[in-house]
């Protein structure tokens, strides 16, 4: 209460009790007004005590919201670290898994899914560019009598050391693969037949250095290539089967050499 409210209340208090007022009637109105004024103040108090309840309720109620907020937030980037942990896993297996399935076991050259998947790409680069391909089926000549005089076992060590001997005299933008069984397919990107001709006589002469240790001997190899020029608007697997004629060819001419297919007709 105020100083001057204060004293008010003192003098009408007084007055009140004054018997020299009593019976007169402003005393009543007085007396009346005052109880009146007294009930309006404590009806005040109590709206004010309420809104003062209400307004630290409402204070309250927010701070929970944003803890709860914050809980759910820091909830969430939890499970956002995990997801992406196991993007991030499936990712590397996916990449692992594709490596695996386009990768020949044994030399670890692209296997023959992966080289079919490689001489599509270039037919349609050749269509869209016009810059043609080379492609070249190699066979290991007389194969069948290394395994017969060396075992199985020299003959696979065998591939795998002429595999390394071929990535070896390739460009670096090259492509080597294991076709099947002894025989490699080899893809020369953006390559014309002269240029061609250069790469496969290294490749046939890489062969010939080789020395492949069997046992108490040592190891000789050759291989016949047979390789084709793309042609504008021939199918990946004419390409391939004029390769594989040529290869042919090479085989029937003696063997440890290359052949050019016909261009097709
Ligand atoms: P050619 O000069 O006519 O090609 O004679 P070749 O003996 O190489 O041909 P042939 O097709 O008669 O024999 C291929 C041999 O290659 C027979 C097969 O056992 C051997 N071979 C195929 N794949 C593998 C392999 O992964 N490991 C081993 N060690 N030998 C293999
Ligand atoms: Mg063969
Ligand atoms: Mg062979």
């Amino acid at each position: 209460m105020k100083p001057g409210a204060a004293e008010l209340d003192r003098r009408i208090t007084e007055l009140l009790a004054d018997p020299a007022y009593a019976g007169h009637p402003l005393r009543e109105a007085l007396d009346a007004l005052w109880q009146y004024t007294a009930e309006q103040m404590s009806r005040i108090e109590r709206v004010t005590q309420l809104s003062d309840a209400y307004q630290s309720m409402a204070h309250e109620r927010e701070l929970g919201l944003c803890d709860q907020f914050d809980r759910q937030l820091r909830r969430l980037s939890r499970i956002a670290r995990i997801s992406d942990h196991y993007q991030n896993m499936m990712r590397d297996l996916n990449a692992a898994l594709e490596e695996t399935s386009s990768r020949d076991p044994l030399t670890s050259l692209l296997n023959r899914r992966a080289l079919m998947e490689m001489i599509k790409q270039e037919v349609q680069r050749a269509s869209r560019s016009g810059e043609s391909f080379v492609v070249a089926m190699l066979d290991v000549d007389h194969f069948k009598a290394v395994n017969d005089q060396h075992g199985h076992e020299t003959g696979d060590r065998a591939l795998v050391e002429l595999a390394g001997a071929l990535v070896q005299s390739l460009r670096e933008y090259d492509l080597c693969g294991r076709w099947g069984g002894e025989e490699f397919l080899v893809l020369l990107p953006n390559t014309q037949p002269d240029a061609a001709q250069h790469v496969m006589d290294r490749l046939v002469g890489a062969v010939r250095g080789l020395a492949v240790q069997a046992s108490d001997d040592v190891l000789r190899l050759t291989v016949s290539i047979g390789m084709a020029h793309h042609q504008l608007g021939e199918t990946f697997s004419e390409t391939l089967s004029r390769a594989d004629q040529a290869l042919y060819l090479a085989k029937q001419d003696g063997r440890d050499r290359v052949a050019l297919g016909f261009p097709k007709r």
